[in-house]
């Protein structure tokens, strides 16, 4: 077996970064789950060394730069440098935006766009000596078609490609690549108080005619963080069950 490497990934105490977590463990993986308190990371590393993989928890606000900076100083000392980053924290204030507060707007940009580039520039110095990284960026298909009450969410989540597409370009040559995933609607936490109206559009509209589960999000995280994915990057791939076909 090749050389384990680190992979840190945000927001994975429970919902799709909990799943994503578990299968970068057991594709062979040393994995950093992190979440806003070190306490709630304690499920999934458990699960995953329950099945035998390396997990440690790490407690980290990711819109907080120092915080980051500091988190992945400790996974490089306690686990070893990242190799692989999956930026998934992510929130939902939704109003309209006549009724949005400024607090409303920004916290959502801290830390589902600031946080990943908080996390991106802490991981990238370590993944450029190495000549090796692979960038994950989870979006959503709010980011890629607009969603009425969710300007900020989805201005963070289109903001996360531009990240992206600039991240590949600056450091492609160092063997690093990075990639967005725009999940559909998944369920999980964030989607657990839809309306029924609108869940039943979805699955009406999706070819596939349902939900999406973390599962079905996963396995595509764990291919663009692979080996088999390296001439793959910069790309915006859509998990969303044909939603927007
Ligand atoms: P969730 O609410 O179940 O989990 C969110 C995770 O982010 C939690 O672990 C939480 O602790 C963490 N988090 C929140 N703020 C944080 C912060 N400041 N610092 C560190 N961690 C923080 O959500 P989910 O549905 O699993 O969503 C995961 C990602 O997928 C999010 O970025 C979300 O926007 C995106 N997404 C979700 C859906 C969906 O339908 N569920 C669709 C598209 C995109």
């Amino acid at each position: 077996m090749s050389e384990q490497r680190v992979a840190v990934v945000s927001g994975a105490s429970r919902g799709i970064g909990r799943e994503i977590a578990l299968q970068l463990a057991s594709a062979g993986n040393a994995v950093a789950v992190v979440a806003t308190k070190v306490e709630n990371t304690v499920g999934t590393v458990e699960a995953i060394r329950a099945a035998g993989g390396v997990a440690q928890g790490f407690g980290c606000d990711v819109s907080n730069s120092a915080d980051a900076t500091a988190t992945i100083e400790a996974i490089t000392s306690e686990l070893g440098a990242p190799a692989i980053l999956i930026n998934n924290a992510g929130i939902t204030r939704d109003t309209l935006m006549l009724r949005m507060d400024d607090d409303a707007w920004n916290r959502v940009i801290a830390v589902n766009l600031t946080g990943a580039y908080n996390m991106t520039k802490a991981c990238l110095k370590g993944m450029m000596k190495a000549r090796w990284g692979r960038i994950v960026n989870i979006s959503s298909v709010i980011g890629l078609h607009g969603g009425a009450g969710q300007a900020n969410y989805a201005a963070a989540k289109a903001g996360l490609v531009g990240l992206t597409l600039s991240t590949a370009k600056e450091v492609g040559s160092r063997g690093i690549t990075a990639n967005v995933i725009a999940p559909g609607f998944i369920e999980t936490d964030m989607t657990s108080d839809l309306p029924e109206a609108m869940i039943e559009s979805v699955v009406k509209t999706a070819p596939v005619g349902r939900l999406g589960t973390p599962g079905d999000v996963a396995p595509i995280v764990c291919f663009l963080a692979s080996d088999l994915a390296s001439y793959m990057t910069g790309q915006v791939i859509s998990v969303d069950g044909g939603l927007y076909l």
